[in-house]
């Protein structure tokens, strides 16, 4: 098996790269000679030149070596200074994945780790993988930063509550460089309750008692919950994500690989969850196939 490369793209300011994530799935970019070996399903990465100097968004390479008689995208929203694309230059499409917060990967940072020039090209495995495990590190945050504790703590929703959980409102907090979506974890214990904190990836699983009497488990979102994300399915399907339909109860291990494992684990997993989930999130009008969702765990 071939494993996909990662690149890194700079971005100045003059493309308004950050609306363009909220706007659209995909862009095409300019193919330049460094970037030549980029192949479909290769991962790249979005440095935000001066005054940002960081690593902000993932996506992924959706197809290679376009050309300019074969672009599809009109981005001129995103522009504010004129470009000179000849009819010779070649591009790439990418869809995005992800978006850091703020200074997670800063210039500083690449510098330590040994990549001081954020120039179009391909990053060494090193680098590719500390970059990769911010991002799955960020996701982790997202869904879990103390907030296991809590929902092991936490009362439970109500059957009709929990009824109706698809149907809140989305609830984004922070500001627009931070953006988090604000979970309700009592829907999180909800789901934990309601499959006896048993192991819904392997059902021996298991893990020990807390001191509430319950085995020690885990909620995890199984389409992630990320702002991106809340948005888009809101957006689509009018399902606010933070649901109990949308939540899995699991063990920390399990979670943990969901989160980290390498790209052969984390399917293997998520297909487990998935083919158990399918028909319950089709319920709630989401009606998606397992390689869109694996796509976002990219
Ligand atoms: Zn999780
Ligand atoms: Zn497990």
């Amino acid at each position: 098996m071939t494993k996909h490369s990662s690149w890194l793209i700079p971005c100045k300011d003059w493309f308004l790269v950050d609306i363009a994530f909220e706007k659209v799935q995909k862009l095409e970019w300019a193919q330049n000679r460094f970037l030549l070996g980029m192949k479909e399903g290769d991962i790249v990465y979005i440095y935000k030149t001066k005054p940002y100097s960081e690593i902000k968004y993932k996506a992924i390479i959706t197809k290679v070596k376009i050309k300019y008689s074969d672009l599809q995208f009109n981005d001129s929203e995103f522009i504010i200074k004129k470009r000179n694309y000849k009819e010779k230059d070649l591009f790439f499409e990418f869809e995005f994945c992800n978006d850091l917060p703020q200074k997670k990967i800063t210039f500083k940072m690449l510098e330590d780790w040994g990549f001081s020039i954020p120039q179009s090209k391909k990053l060494p495995n090193t680098v590719a993988e500390k970059i990769a495990n911010a991002f799955a590190f960020d996701l982790l945050d997202n869904d879990d930063n103390q907030i296991q504790e809590k929902i092991n703590l936490a009362e439970p929703a109500t059957t009709q509550q929990a009824e109706n959980s698809s149907k809140r409102t989305l609830d984004i907090v922070g500001n627009k460089n931070s953006e988090a979506v604000q979970r309700d974890i009592k829907y999180s214990k909800y789901v934990l309750k309601e499959a006896n904190y048993v192991c819904q990836i392997k059902s021996s699983h298991t893990t020990f008692l807390t001191n509430l009497g319950f085995q020690y488990m885990e909620g995890h979102h199984l389409i992630p919950c990320t702002v991106k994300n809340a948005k888009d399915f809101e957006k689509k399907y009018n399902v606010n994500i933070d649901c109990v339909e949308n939540i899995v109860c699991i063990c920390p291990t399990c979670h943990r690989a969901v989160h980290f494992g390498d790209s052969e684990v984390k399917k293997m997993l998520v297909k487990e969850m998935f083919s158990q989930h399918k028909e319950i999130l089709k319920n709630i009008g989401i009606d998606i196939t397992e390689d869109e969702l694996l796509k976002l765990y990219i």
